[in-house]
């Protein structure tokens, strides 16, 4: 696991998100909750946002890429392939080798 530290929300700046050092910024769960609401209307996309709120509670990447979802109505190739993995390694999570990361170049 990368390296976590707490941030504050930039929205409230009240409430503190578990941050790992790639995010420039964090929103908290309670205040992405808003913009989370309904449902993507391509039936793929649906698909795949519709894991465990648990899961959106625990990664605010999660959270980030399913309101980009909701707002633009699509997501790149990129995005999809990015929320799979990060789904898979929380729901199985296991030691990793050396797996690229998310947004490393
Ligand atoms: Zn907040």
């Amino acid at each position: 696991m990368a390296a976590k530290y707490k941030m504050r929300c930039i929205r409230c700046k009240k409430n503190y998100v578990l941050a790992s050092y790639r995010d420039r910024y964090v929103v908290c769960y309670e205040c992405s909750e808003k913009d989370m609401k309904g449902e993507a209307k391509d039936p793929s996309l649906k698909k795949l946002l519709n894991i465990s709120e648990e899961l959106y509670r625990e990664s605010s990447f999660l959270r980030d890429i399913k309101i980009k979802a909701l707002r633009y109505g699509n997501l790149t190739e990129k995005q999809v392939e990015a929320f799979k993995t990060v789904v898979e390694k929380m729901k199985n999570p296991k030691p990793q080798k050396k797996a690229p990361e998310y947004g490393e170049k």
